[in-house]
């Protein structure tokens, strides 16, 4: 057990006709880390992930994220917990620009649509906040300049960085990003990699679903290996990736 986990998992099972996707007994992201999910495909990690964010029903679990019970709750309400989600497929818009994909990712406060409507003054300056800061992420992320653009315009690796920057608008917690180095170029891959290292330097906490182990060696603070829908090693980066037994077994040719 972790010092200071940001989210505990107990008992989670998910069946798909005969098949026990995710047959997981305990586990832990600490908080203020990076933490990688490895394993084969079809071990689960995307449906464990699903499940974790509310885009999936467990079969029976518990969860707890921040000392709170997560059963039954949506992913909606997940994400205004404190809990965010990228997708190994982009759902960026391509027909917003930049920039309106962005405030996109802009939680709704409570009242705000009545700021909206009854006190527009108020609600233009509300407004001005959450350009700032969409403006500023966007710097950070490198495309600032491309604000105005339709998303359809960036590369697969930008579309990924406008989505990592987009599940930052609602200042999350913890980070969930599924498969974030998949389609991306060589050149953008380090820049991406630079940025999941400052969002933990600043205190968020990351889980990633990742392939490229080059990535989880580099980053990742603790890796949790899955197969067959179970836990089945993890550790440090050095001791899991150097464990014989996972390498022959889990990691396979990657
Ligand atoms: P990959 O690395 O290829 O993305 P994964 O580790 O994410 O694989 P999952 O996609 O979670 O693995 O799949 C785990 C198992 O559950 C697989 O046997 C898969 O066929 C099965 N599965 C996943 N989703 C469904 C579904 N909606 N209906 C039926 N079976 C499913």
């Amino acid at each position: 057990h972790k010092p200071d986990p940001i989210l505990v998992a107990d008992n989670v099972t998910r069946r798909f006709g005969g098949i026990a996707a995710v047959d997981v007994g305990h586990f832990e992201i600490e908080r203020h880390g990076i933490t990688a999910l490895i394993g084969p495909n079809g071990a689960g990690k995307t449906t464990f992930f699903n499940l974790m964010t509310g885009f999936d029903k467990p079969d029976t679990g518990t969860w707890q994220f921040d000392g709170n019970d997560l059963a039954s709750v949506s992913s909606e309400k997940v994400a205004r917990m404190g809990m965010v989600r990228t997708f190994q497929l982009t759902k960026v818009m391509n027909r917003l620009t930049v920039l309106d994909n962005m405030l996109i990712g802009a939680p709704d406060q409570p009242g705000e649509g009545m700021l909206r409507s009854l006190f527009p003054m108020l609600w233009k300056s509300r407004e001005k906040e959450i350009i700032t800061q969409a403006e500023s992420l966007l710097d950070r992320f490198l495309l600032l300049k491309k604000k105005d653009d339709y998303a359809g315009s960036l590369s697969g690796g930008q579309r990924k960085l406008l989505e990592m920057a987009r599940a930052l608008m609602s200042n999350p917690q913890l980070v969930m990003l599924d498969e974030p180095m998949a389609g991306v170029n060589p050149a953008l891959k380090q820049s991406l990699l630079d940025h999941i290292v400052a969002l933990r330097d600043e205190g968020t906490s990351v889980l990633f679903v990742e392939h490229d182990m080059n990535m989880v060696r580099h980053i990742a603070d603790w890796v949790t290996v899955m197969a067959e829908g179970k836990i089945v090693a993890e550790g440090p980066p050095r001791d899991v990736m150097n464990d014989p037994a996972v390498v022959d077994a889990y990691l396979g040719a990657h």
